[in-house]
């Protein structure tokens, strides 16, 4: 069970040492083993001197654990310290392909940035992260990862006391754009460019041109407007998209008051703290804009001495996102209703689809995945589609003006169905079955729902009639209107 640590090779000003401290009786909830083994991770992870590491009942003599400083902007507002407050990081792993994983314990006591919390988590969000993290990796989406869920075998005072639990999450990385605010923000521009060298050099980043601070911001702007693109593609709503919530690399990351939409409302906000709809569904290309120009800021004393031509260069590179978005966006859209996104006429078809749903709070998993099943020259499955929208005549007149595209093509039906079933996922991590597997682990850390779940999500795009009751929207008793912080 070796691993490195080359965060450490960075200023001191990044991290602080923090040491796990044990808890009562911790004990696997799931561990992930077939991420393990791609990975190629040690199997005595999942030995109970595994379990003894992970929960902090023992700590390795090296490297030495580390919590990360950040800063962020909070809903706008700027926060100037905020750091790994109930994180840490165990160490480095490097996987076959050559890629790092930092190993990071999410919830396992406090560390120098805790401030007044107590570095603990409960169970619930460790559910509620394990199974997103793993359901968007599954669905091709960039992510942190779960290695392991444990019970700790105590509880944590939150408005009751709720049953404490321990998230092993796996990233490529845990930099995020408040990293680099908290460098860049109190002046330290050498710090920032090491920070800089590091995240090219450590991620072999695709960057080799002479002004590398402004290479490497285009990079980050391609990647992130990609995210974007895909998570709304599944109706992800991130819910705190914060700085210090956004990974430089573009992976998911803080799984809190995330939700998948059902209905497709675009405006649609879950989380109980985002009381203004700063990050609802369709604000997120625009707040990651935003973020962006954040992340401009620290690094314009690397693009130029000028600062003037510094912000010019900056706001050039910026101004792409809207582009880099919607391409990736509609194209994603178009082959989803089984167009072809190189020709006009399909994509503002399969643009215009979202529009009708909208106009029908149709549930957007189900009106894809279904659309899947409609013939194309004939009405031949229909009613199943339309059963989908408050108006089904609605979707008749955009069923006609689809079919005109489809024969475009010429394409079999069958061929494109599975096509389209290998981009429509046909279950997804609804909010209400994620409430579930929370509150069966809250109430009676009971994981059977965890479980089945992680079971379900982990084939999204494959028919499991046996699981149907998961596949559609919540009864009106099921459902989730708000969700709250990982906390
Ligand atoms: P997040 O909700 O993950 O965006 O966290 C925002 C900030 O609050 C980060 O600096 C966290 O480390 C910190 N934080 C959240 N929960 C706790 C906790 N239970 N104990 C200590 N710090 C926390
Ligand atoms: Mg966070």
């Amino acid at each position: 069970m070796k691993l490195d640590q080359t965060l450490t090779t960075l200023p001191d000003l990044f991290y602080a040492p923090a040491t796990p401290t044990a808890v009562a009786s911790p004990s696997w909830v799931m561990f992930n083993k077939d991420f393990a083994e791609a990975c190629q991770l040690d199997k005595a992870w999942q030995s109970p001197e595994g379990l003894a590491i992970l929960s902090g009942q023992r700590t390795l003599a090296s490297p030495p654990p580390i919590a990360l400083a950040y800063s962020g902007h909070q809903f706008g507002h700027w926060v100037p310290l905020l750091g790994d407050g109930r994180a840490l990081l165990l160490g480095q792993h490097k996987d076959p392909q050559g890629e790092w994983w930092d190993i990071q314990l999410k919830g396992a006591g406090p560390t120098p940035f805790s401030r007044n919390g107590d570095g603990r988590s409960s169970i619930g969000p460790v559910v509620r992260e394990y199974l997103a993290s793993e359901a968007m990796a599954t669905l091709g989406i960039p992510t942190t990862r779960a290695l392991a869920a444990i019970s700790t075998g105590e509880s944590v005072q939150r408005t009751t006391a709720e049953p404490g639990g321990i998230l092993v999450r796996m990233a490529r990385s845990h930099i995020r754009i408040g990293t680099f605010e908290w460098v860049a923000r109190q002046g330290h521009t050498e710090a920032t460019q090491a920070l800089l060298d590091y995240l090219i050099a450590h991620h072999h980043l695709p960057i080799d041109e002479d002004n590398q601070a402004l290479a490497f911001y285009h990079w980050v702007i391609h990647q992130t407007a990609h995210l974007i693109a895909q998570w709304m593609s599944v109706g992800f709503i991130h819910g705190v998209m914060n700085t210090d919530n956004c990974s430089i690399l573009a992976d998911t990351i803080d799984y809190g008051p995330f939700g998948f939409l059902d209905a497709f409302i675009p405006d649609q906000v879950y989380s109980s703290i985002d009381q203004g709809g700063r990050y609802a569904y369709q604000q997120q290309p625009a707040i990651a804009t935003w973020n962006l120009a954040r992340l401009a800021e620290c690094l314009l004393p690397l693009i130029h001495e000028d600062l003037d031509q510094a912000r010019t260069q900056a706001q050039d590179a910026l101004a792409d996102f809207p582009k880099l978005f919607q391409s990736t966006f509609q194209k994603r859209m178009t082959d989803k209703v089984g167009l072809d996104p190189n020709q006009p006429r399909h994509v503002e078809t399969a643009m215009a689809y979202l529009d009708v749903m909208a106009a029908n709070d149709a549930d957007m998993t189900l009106a894809f995945r279904r659309l899947g099943l409609v013939q194309g020259a004939r009405d031949l499955n229909d009613e199943q589609l339309r059963v989908l929208f408050d108006d089904p005549q609605a979707v008749d007149q955009w069923l006609a003006q689809w079919r005109q595209c489809l024969d475009t093509l010429g394409e079999e039906d069958a061929h494109r169905k599975a096509r389209m079933d290998s981009v429509n996922p046909a279950f997804i991590l609804r909010n209400h079955l994620a409430q579930e597997a929370v509150d069966r682990a809250i109430d009676a850390l009971d994981f059977s729902v965890m479980h089945k779940l992680n079971g379900l999500l982990s084939r999204p795009f494959d028919e499991q009639p046996e699981h149907q009751q998961w596949a559609g929207p919540p009864h009106p008793s099921q459902r989730v209107l708000t969700t709250f912080c990982g906390t």
